[in-house]
């Protein structure tokens, strides 16, 4: 092969070998790395376990001078440094976890030029008197892992890393490496301006994690949804992530009861107890850890089977980078989300509320491309491929859509029916409320009101609670009908139900399923 004359390849692949033991490059890594060599700006973009270390690791072993790795987790530095160390290549760390001693001794080195790859904090690698030094040095590449936290827009935004671009000005003549797994091209474009990166190359791998299953379900009794779950995976370990702090203890606390071995993991809980928790986790004496998203960046653990959403995230990227947690030893595991429109409304509001109308529109975007995956009725695969840009048409095989798509059905007499009695309960009740009134039920409630005299009392009565739950839900997918959130979530008809009511439209809906819906006993939301 002619590349075997190439000098530059010829010493990649040799200390390929040599040094880490592997016999060929995995896709990317060599153009990424000829591309560093060659004294460019590059962006990495590879999914989680593609093999970004070795992209600038190789490379520092290939030219003179220094490479400095920017990584936002101490834990993750320590873990990197001590494998390299093991390989014999010097590496070492600075950050504000060492002792001054520690520290000395590292800057000693380095001033000896004894040292080859240096793992820095971005707050050390943002102190004026380290960057004096860094000019000092010669320098062969500066690699920023984990970029996507530079970007506001991400999804794991830290302000001492949007500050990087300092760095950059003052080390105009090094290249740069931006490494991350994720990031849609909003934040792209984001890192590659706040890093001031210069016409960098990009290598962007696929996306795809085909091991991964992807898998919504209607949120209906979530606990008892999470529990049946968790007791069918059988004691293997698991991530389920929840929205709030409170949620994480309450259902921790609920699967233990259940025999599970579970613990809570968020932010606000002692540092001991993460890392006792943490360290369970890794060694298996704890098998789900339920958690908000503060657990998870560089979590090296290959043998996470299944992530459960428990809310809807913000952004398709917080959604791939989690659930991206899964399967990293390339066996099956299964990302599960539980979803509820209702959910969805809260966050918009959320999102509605903010000042900033730059950051509100983003976000708005961002988040109704998760909302749009939740509520896909086609190929969920392709549409997270297709969000971060790789656009195919072949179904994937590996989502509950693929595996058990939904037959569809004319609606539209069904749909007025459901659409008739939002509107005579006066546009004033939710879900449940409509549904028993459809359905004709006895209960106090529906008596109280008098809903029995209503015209459209009863006339669902042929079909189930879940079907028409699911009918509604559709309805609002469908932007036939919003939920007031500020009214307990009433039904109203929008502009466009005014056609369906009028039968001058076609409907098709999805078969509610069955399988999602066999649990369902009784909903009182
Ligand atoms: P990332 O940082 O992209 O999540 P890592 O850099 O941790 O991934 O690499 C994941 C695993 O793949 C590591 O165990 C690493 O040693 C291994 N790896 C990387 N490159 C290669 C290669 N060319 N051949 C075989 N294994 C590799
Ligand atoms: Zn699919």
């Amino acid at each position: 092969k002619s590349e075997q004359n190439d000098p530059i390849i010829e010493k990649l692949s040799d200390k390929l070998q040599e040094v880490f033991g592997y016999s060929e490059f995995r896709h990317g890594q060599q153009p990424v790395m000829l591309s560093a060599l060659s004294g460019r700006d590059t962006l990495v973009l590879m999914p989680t376990g593609g093999g970004k270390s070795l992209c600038y690791q190789l490379p520092a072993l290939c030219s003179e001078g220094l490479t400095v790795v920017v990584s936002p987790l101490l834990s993750l530095m320590q873990d990197q440094v001590e494998a390299l160390q093991a390989m014999g290549i010097a590496a070492a760390t600075l950050h504000s976890g060492l002792t001054s001693q520690q520290s000395l001794t590292t800057l000693q080195q380095l001033q000896q030029q004894q040292i080859k790859v240096l793992y820095v904090s971005p707050e050390r690698a943002l102190q004026p008197n380290f960057i004096e030094r860094l000019q000092e040095y010669q320098l062969s590449l500066i690699a920023i892992d984990e970029a996507h936290c530079i970007s506001q827009w991400g999804h794991d935004f830290r302000p001492e890393y949007g500050q990087l671009g300092r760095l950059r000005q003052y080390l105009s003549a090094v290249p740069f490496m931006a490494l991350t797994a994720t990031a849609d091209a909003a934040t792209q474009h984001d890192i590659i301006e706040r890093l001031g990166l210069d016409n960098p190359h990009c290598h962007r791998s696929s996306f795809d994690r085909p091991n991964i299953r992807y898998v919504v379900q209607e949120k209906y009794k979530p606990l008892k949804q999470i529990k049946d779950y968790v007791k069918k995976q059988q004691g293997s370990a698991g991530i389920i992530y929840c929205g709030s702090r409170k949620k994480t203890e309450e259902i921790a606390e609920s699967l233990q009861q259940a025999g599970v071995r579970a613990a809570p993991y968020h932010a606000g809980l002692e540092h001991n107890l993460k890392e006792t928790t943490l360290r369970q986790f890794l060694r298996d004496d704890v098998d789900v850890v339920v958690a908000t998203i503060a657990f998870g960046m560089g979590i090296n653990k290959p043998n996470i089977r299944f992530v459960v959403h428990f809310d809807i995230p913000r952004s398709i990227e917080s959604y791939y980078q989690e659930t991206g947690r899964a399967g990293r030893d390339g066996l099956p595991a299964e990302a599960l989300m539980l979803f509820d429109p209702r959910d969805a409304q809260w966050i918009q509001r959320m999102i509605d509320e903010q000042d900033n109308e730059h950051r509100r529109l983003i976000e708005k975007q961002k988040f109704s491309a998760m909302q749009a995956m939740a509520e896909a009725q086609t190929c969920r695969r392709l549409v997270l491929l297709n969000y971060f840009n790789e656009f195919s048409d072949k179904e994937c095989g590996n989502c509950d859509l693929c595996l058990d798509p939904p037959q569809r059905f004319d609606a539209l007499k069904d749909a007025q029916k459901a659409l008739s009695c939002v509107f005579r309960v006066g546009q004033q009740f939710g879900i449940a409320h409509v549904v028993e009134v459809l359905r004709g039920s006895k209960n106090q409630r529906v008596l109280e009101l008098k809903h029995d005299q209503l015209s459209t009392y009863g006339i669902g009565q042929d079909e189930s609670h879940e079907y028409w739950f699911s009918v509604l839900r559709q309805l609002i997918h469908r932007g036939f009908i919003v939920q007031d959130i500020r009214r307990f979530a009433a039904l109203q008809l929008t502009e466009e139900a005014r056609a369906i009511l009028r039968g001058e439209v076609e409907l098709e809906l999805a078969k509610p399923r069955t399988n999602l819906t066999a649990t369902r006993t009784s909903i009182t939301d």
